[in-house]
């Protein structure tokens, strides 16, 4: 046998599922993230089977700072649909923001969503680590969405920076990361903005908006980094080849 089968194995079993395009610079990360898990677990010509309905953010941003977000949870809904009638096993939405219409997404489908704050919380139980610094956007930060299921799911403390700190991590989003822009500038932003975390007693910084992996790794913080990118990524490969 050459080394070409032996990589060959047999088919990764369940196709993943994934809303993207919110923006499009994540979704590119999950695409890659996904095929190098797949290719670190299986060998070096194995890649994840796995859908992509990617939408057009713009209407999706406006929609979002307009607060309409029943109008926002039917466009996903209708993308979990579409994912599941082109196969897919699972939903995975790729971005924390929009996890504050979770519940309708889930509920339009009959196979399993995979939920970003569930890996997260797991990653830090099983690390000790028991107060968490949470960046994202304004709307991840501030409203209950995301802190509350690390709260009482996983038994968590969550920070989240004071009123400038929040305003530099959501405008940074919205217009740098979001549009492709990764700057020094901004970089040094976030580091500050972690420091402070760490000064008022987290353990750890959850990089809690899909594009932070652009901007932030392990190196440029001061606390552990729980990216949910890469966490999100991991649980859907993990669902995919059954070690979940
Ligand atoms: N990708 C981001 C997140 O994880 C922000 C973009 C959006 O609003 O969906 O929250």
């Amino acid at each position: 046998m050459n080394n070409t089968s032996a990589n060959q194995g047999s088919e990764t079993a369940r196709v993943i599922g994934l809303i993207g395009g919110m923006s499009w610079e994540s979704s590119a990360e999950y695409y890659k993230f996904i095929n190098q898990e797949v290719r670190r677990r299986l060998g070096p010509l194995r890649s994840a089977k796995l859908l992509m309905y990617s939408v057009d953010f713009g209407p999706i941003e406006q929609a979002q700072h307009a607060g309409r977000w029943d109008e926002l949870a039917g466009m996903l809904e209708d993308g979990a649909i579409r994912l599941h009638r082109g196969g897919a096993d699972c939903v995975v939405l790729c971005t924390n923001t929009m996890h504050k219409v979770a519940d309708r997404v889930a509920a339009a489908v009959p196979v399993p969503f995979l939920h970003i704050a569930d890996p997260v919380g797991r990653h830090a139980a099983q690390s000790g680590v028991k107060v968490l610094g949470l960046l994202g956007t304004r709307f991840t930060m501030e409203q209950p969405f995301m802190r509350e299921r690390l709260e009482q799911e996983f038994g968590l403390q969550v920070l989240v920076p004071d009123e400038e700190g929040r305003a530099d991590v959501h405008r940074i989003i919205y217009e740098e990361l979001c549009a492709g822009v990764v700057s020094e500038a901004s970089r040094s932003t976030y580091q500050r903005v972690i420091t402070s975390l760490a000064q008022r007693g987290a353990q750890a910084v959850v990089l809690g908006c899909t594009e932070i992996t652009l901007l932030i790794q392990q190196r440029d913080s001061v606390l552990p980094v729980l990216d949910t990118t890469q966490l999100h990524a991991q649980a859907a490969v993990d669902f995919a080849l059954g070690t979940d």
